[in-house]
């Protein structure tokens, strides 16, 4: 447990929803020396026999570890997870290419880690537990709170109601956060929601001789355009595999024999890695799930309440951000409390999170809906592939003026608004480097051609198969 300090102690602070940023963020305030009271909906995870629904598998990366080393678990957690160095991409054929993420010297336990999502939430509770200030409530369901007086109303799986009251609530309750209900029904408060017409689903591919069926330190993804799948490796040598797909194709296929017909067609190579029998069930053991981006502004009420995580900004999960924008809330939150000696109120912390955290927030949610394109579709062109080696092979000869977007996000703590202005400049810069140099190559041709103007009967052959060519390729 990390030393606490005294300035807050009278101070009531409840955290709603105990989730990853809930559970790290109650910490953060626990830490500063508030009285921090967390309440979950649910039963403590911890122990729970069974957890409805997903195992989902998340990639921590910088922003993630930089809010973890905060409060002193950022090794422990990253021990839990495996490291990962590259994407590697699986064609049609099984045809195997790697992409790595940034620089060389970069590919180590610097980079992204994968962890499963299940013991983060666990570890991050007992180390919550740890601090004497803290208080972890389960099975108290946000019914309603004030954002006038800051009493919260909460059910119990007994039937029973209770009332509690805090100096400041912090919404941390997921993406149909129960606090945001209250900011709805403000004016001048922004909120908008999209729903992607695809869905995911997960499979699992066992060992192989008790080892990983895959290379392990790879995010693996499978592009096939509309659709595509990924897999995350595990510390228990599976991998999750994630299938996303627009949802109208979920339900075309109703049958063992549809299954292995698509997955034949579209990913062959998994299939001995997955098991046949194992495709057929697990295909149908639960419906596809829908992916929601959240978008809402100011992110307080006065001097009573902040929203952050996902009940703040839910994003789709192509840029492995949204636990790691989540937990860099809770740094810039704690970083703005000590600038401003934790003034909770109204004009001070608050707002000022609002202002610098919202642009930052709805950069990400629209890179994540970016990638959601790039990564089924882009992977497969040549102009992106070609794109990504110009952008590292300038990255390594000018680190400080070039640096790809991707390790502007998941390696650096830019703040995600400078990442992607940044990334418009570099793309204007490039874009225009290229036209420059192939303008300048066809007046370097044309001029050699001028002066040495070639036998036209002996061009005429090659220059009518490259015509051709040219046709072909354009047909295609
Ligand atoms: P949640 O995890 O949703 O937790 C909210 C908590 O609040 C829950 O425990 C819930 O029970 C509780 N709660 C809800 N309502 C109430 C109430 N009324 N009263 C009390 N408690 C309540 N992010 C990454 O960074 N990297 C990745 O690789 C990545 N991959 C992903 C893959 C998929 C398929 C998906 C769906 C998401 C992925 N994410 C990833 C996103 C990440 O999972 C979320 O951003 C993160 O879990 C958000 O944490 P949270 O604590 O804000 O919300």
């Amino acid at each position: 447990m990390e030393e606490t300090t005294s300035r807050s102690s009278s101070k009531v602070v409840a955290v709603v929803g105990g989730g990853l940023v809930g559970a790290l963020n109650a910490c953060f305030f626990a830490k500063r020396g508030f009285q921090v009271e967390l309440f979950e909906a649910r039963e403590d995870i911890r122990r729970a026999r069974h957890v409805k629904g997903r195992s989902i598998n998340l990639a921590l990366s910088h922003r993630g570890r930089q809010a973890l080393q905060h409060v002193g678990m950022e090794e422990k957690i990253v021990s839990q997870g495996i490291p990962m160095n590259a994407r590697m991409i699986h064609s049609p054929s099984g045809k195997l290419s790697s992409i790595p993420y940034g620089k060389k010297g970069q590919v180590d336990f610097r980079k992204e880690t994968c962890l499963m999502c299940r013991p983060v939430r666990c570890f991050a509770l007992t180390e919550a537990e740890t601090y004497p200030n803290m208080q972890l409530n389960f099975d108290h369901k946000l019914q309603d709170w004030s954002a006038e007086t800051g009493l919260m109303t909460f059910a119990r799986s007994d039937g029973s109601v209770q009332e509690i009251q805090a100096d400041l609530i912090v919404g941390c309750d997921g993406a149909f956060s129960a606090i945001r209900k209250q900011f709805l029904r403000r004016s001048r408060f922004n909120y908008s929601q999209t729903y992607i017409p695809h869905g995911y689903m997960e499979l699992t591919m066992p060992p192989v001789h008790g080892e990983f069926a895959m290379e392990p330190n790879y995010l693996h993804i499978w592009p096939r355009n509309t659709f595509m799948m990924i897999a995350l490796p595990n510390l228990d040598k599976t991998f999750t595999c994630t299938l996303f797909m627009p949802f109208e194709e979920f339900e075309k296929i109703t049958t063992g024999e549809e299954v292995m017909e698509f997955f034949h067609r579209y990913f062959p190579d998994t299939i001995p890695l997955i098991g046949a029998d194992a495709l057929k069930r697990d295909y149908f053991r639960l419906p596809a799930q829908a992916m929601v981006s959240v978008k809402c502004s100011p992110y307080h009420i006065g001097d009573k309440c902040v929203l952050m995580g996902d009940a703040a900004h839910a994003v789709v999960p192509f840029y492995g951000q949204g636990m790691n924008a989540g937990f860099e809330d809770c740094v810039v939150f704690d970083e703005m409390m000590e600038q401003f000696k934790e003034d909770l109120s109204k004009c001070v912390v608050l707002p000022e999170y609002t202002r610098v955290r919202v642009p930052d927030d709805h950069a990400i949610a629209d890179l994540a809906m970016y990638n959601y394109v790039e990564m089924r579709a882009h992977v497969n062109s040549r102009w992106f592939l070609f794109r990504k080696l110009l952008d590292s092979f300038l990255y390594a000869i000018m680190p400080k003026t070039i640096i790809p977007l991707y390790t502007m996000v998941t390696f650096t703590r830019t703040p995600y608004h400078e990442a992607v202005e940044r990334w418009h400049w570099q793309n204007k810069v490039i874009n225009g480097g290229l036209l420059l140099g192939a303008t300048g190559a066809a007046l370097g041709v044309a001029c050699v051609l001028i002066k040495n103007p070639p036998d036209v009967n002996k061009l005429a052959g090659p220059a009518e198969k490259l015509w051709s060519r040219l046709m072909a390729v354009g047909a295609a």
